[in-house]
């Protein structure tokens, strides 16, 4: 197919369901199979890559640094990078969007006679359709890497930053090579790359133009950076009498020393290479030297830079989110995000993709668009554990959505759920009391496990939790009659929902492993959600009345510590309060002596347990695992205190699983709004527990918990799951506490 018929999935215009799409990723079995394959092998390959640094963290950190410099100082950075062109003898233009782009190139290429274009490694053009437009002008225009090629052909879109065409298997490629060039391509990669090879050797030999974008270009010198593994782009900015550059102000960078920040990082972090086939620098025009009639000639050659904006000026001066600078375009992030890794690049709609896609497709593109695909952030944090420049994706998407829910407000349903029941308490309660009598002809054993009609996906291999008859706070009264006389302390328990009308009984255990260390526990009654579900959905304004309301039932106890045994909420009271409030300073002054004050349970008891000499390994015969949440690890940075417990536990013998910290697919309304991609997840994780060969996944998350027992209630029903409070209480009422156990 010729490159002017692309094929786009999905053009701006048109309307789309998402459900659908993702439905129809899910079954192609080559982009899962493919992807799969590369998920399981790149972690180790990356972490190889890196064996001969001492510090990947400190090389992640000059990044990031040199980046937020650049951005802080973007103005006279470009001021440089442009006099520095001008000084070597390239011509330069800034655009402010696609646009301008468009008649800056066109005008070039009548002033220039230019009628064939080679491309390469811009995703800039991608962008701005740039490919189109050059071609609806009667341009030929080829694209040279590779996987940009192949795709052309094929008439799709890239899927992945770096590995375009990730999702295709050879036998695909294969067909599409057979159908563009009409011969019989086998699907033999080497006879594939040669042909490949010969047929755009051609391209290159009689193209005017040659675009690239940069992974860097440098202020200092005027100099780009192109980093690439097939030696194409070093073709595209020689062989042709013009190269044009076009690139993001994002990747500007001040200084020569500076790309070694970046070249350390990006080809280890995007292909696992200490370094790439090819490090091509491109000072200004390059002449080129050849013989003809035996003489040696050298032919001028002239260079065009496009400096192209299209929302990162207005990026740059925003505190939040100029931090996207930081991005190196590495895709490491979609390499390990949950979501991405099922369902592929395509889906989400545009040339960039993933978490970071999401962001950038809202400075970059539509507030629209950023709406639908951020749903797509399920905020796991794994991304931000790797991203070389250290973006804080899941941060700058809560801030976008929660500036989104601003302007647009919020749609009907979440509005009276949020606005109208979750700010009030009693309202909340009474229906959620409603909710566990009406459940009853679907419930059985704690679960529900199937519904009705249109609602009997969300119970295909997984049960949901069934709302306890009793809830913890109607327990409340025969469980602080055991409070220890003399306390050493005094504490106030934060249940949350999940603990309080779902896993009461885990609430009870709380208690009782804080009263064996002779802790007084009180319940402000008038305690209501985290808040958590409402800030997912970037309503700031009514998760601040709730946030209000539960620093005002916890001020009035005097309690010494509040501590949560949901590393949701407990992430939430402890750090999203005080954000929330930032810009109040009398809610902001509470808001972080709550803070203070939270404890989050695992890590809490076993500090308590080290100092009282509870903490010592113990030998026992009863497999147990544990599921890290994603809230626990990655957002409060507790993963060794929960295995300590548990190691120390009588009877455990404790078993690593496989990708322990892999979310469950839980996510809050996550795991019910998008079930088709919440299933394979937990599909995932329930086939990892019975690898491990545990007889229990222990959890210090009520959400995971519900996650877990549901899959495993249906997949596994030999396997228990119990979250650590339940452990710890059992041995205490067993009498062999971890203390007698020594
Ligand atoms: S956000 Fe970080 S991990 Fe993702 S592409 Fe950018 S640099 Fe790479």
């Amino acid at each position: 197919m010729a490159a002017g018929k692309l094929r786009y999935e999905h053009e701006e215009h048109e309307q789309r369901n998402l459900h659908k799409e993702i439905k129809v990723k899910l079954k192609d079995g080559v982009m899962r199979d493919a992807l799969s394959r590369f998920v399981n092998e790149y972690p180790a390959a990356r972490l190889k890559a890196y064996d001969n640094v001492v510090s990947i963290d400190r090389l992640r950190d000059d990044l990031r640094d040199m980046k937020e410099w650049t951005v802080d100082h973007i103005d006279e950075v470009a001021d440089e990078f442009e006099a520095s062109i001008k000084a070597r003898g390239g011509h330069f233009f800034r655009a402010k969007d696609g646009d301008e782009v468009k008649e800056i190139l066109l005008k070039i290429c009548e002033q220039e006679q230019v009628r064939r274009i080679v491309k390469s490694k811009s995703m800039a053009t991608e962008e701005i359709h740039l490919n189109q437009a050059l071609e609806e002008k009667g341009l030929h225009v080829r694209e040279t890497d590779l996987g940009e090629w192949m795709l052309s052909v094929a008439g799709q879109k890239p899927s992945h930053m770096v590995m375009p065409a990730i999702h295709l298997n050879r036998e695909q490629c294969a067909g599409f090579f057979s159908e563009e060039l009409h011969e019989d391509v086998p699907s033999d990669i080497p006879y594939m790359i040669h042909t490949a090879r010969r047929v755009l050797r051609e391209e290159f030999l009689s193209a005017d133009m040659g675009i690239t974008g940069a992974n860097f270009g440098i202020a200092e010198n005027g100099a780009i950076g192109l980093v690439t593994n097939e030696g194409n782009a070093r073709l595209v900015t020689t062989m042709p009498r013009i190269h044009v550059v076009i690139l993001g102000y994002e990747k500007l960078i001040p200084k020569v020393r500076d790309a070694a920040k970046i070249l350390r990082l990006l080809p280890r972090n995007g292909t696992c290479q200490r370094m790439t086939s090819y490090m091509t620098m491109v000072d200004g025009p390059t002449p080129v030297i050849y013989e003809k009639d035996g003489q040696l000639v050298e032919e001028e050659r002239k260079q065009y830079v496009i400096l192209l904006d299209n929302g990162r000026l207005r990026a740059a001066a925003d505190p939040k989110l100029k931090q996207v600078y930081q991005c190196v375009r590495c895709a490491s992030c979609l390499n390990v995000c949950p979501i991405w890794t099922l369902v592929g690049g395509h889906v989400y709609g545009h040339i960039y993709s993933g978490g970071i896609g999401a962001i950038l497709t809202g400075l970059l593109n539509n507030m629209e668009s950023f709406s639908q695909f951020s749903d797509l952030c399920i905020g796991c944090r794994k991304c931000m554990t790797i991203c070389p420049g250290k973006v804080p994706i899941p941060d700058l998407i809560d801030e976008l959505r929660s500036r989104y829910v601003k302007e647009h407000g919020l749609g009907l349903p979440e509005k009276t759920a949020f606005r109208h029941i979750l700010t009030h308490r009693k309202v909340f309660h009474t229906l959620l009391r409603m909710g566990a009598l009406a459940q009853k002809p679907v419930e059985s054993g704690g679960f529900i496990r199937h519904l009705p009609l249109f609602f009997a996906g969300m119970t295909k291999g997984r049960s949901l939790p069934a709302i306890a008859a009793r809830p913890f706070r109607d327990r409340t009264e025969e469980l602080f009659r055991e409070n220890p006389e003399k306390p050493v302390l005094r504490a106030a328990f934060f249940s949350g929902c999940n603990m309080d009308f779902v896993f009461p009984g885990t609430g009870e255990s709380v208690v009782k492993v804080l009263q064996d260390l002779n802790i007084e526990v009180i319940y402000p009654e008038q305690q209501s959600c985290c808040g958590k579900p409402v800030l997912g959905t970037g309503d700031r304004e009514t998760a601040k009345i709730i946030a209000r309301q539960n620093i005002e039932a916890f001020e009035e106890t005097k309690a010494d510590i509040i501590v949560s045994a949901c590393p949701t909420c407990a992430e939430t009271l402890e750090k999203t309060y005080v954000e929330l409030f930032a810009d109040d300073p009398e809610w902001s002054e509470r808001a972080k002596a709550f803070g203070a004050k939270v404890r989050e349970f695992t890590s809490f008891v076993a500090e308590c347990y080290r100092q009282a000499g509870r903490l010592m390994p113990t030998a026992g015969t009863e497999k147990v695992t544990y599921h890290d949440s994603c809230h626990i690890r990655r957002g409060l940075g507790v993963y060794k205190e929960p295995r300590e417990l548990l190691k120390a536990a009588p009877g455990v013998d404790f078993v690593e699983m496989k990708d322990c910290d892999k979310c469950c697919g839980m996510a809050g309304a996550f795991g019910v709004k998008y079930s088709e991609i919440s299933l394979p997840m937990l599909k995932e994780k329930v086939n990892n527990i019975k690898a491990s060969g545990a007889d229990t996944v222990a959890v210090a998350c009520p959400a995971c918990l519900m996650q877990l027992r549901g899959g495993l209630d249906q997949q596994a029903p030999d396997i228990r799951v119990r979250h650590i409070a339940d452990i710890l209480a059992e041995n205490i009422a067993a009498g062999h506490s971890q203390a007698e156990s020594m």
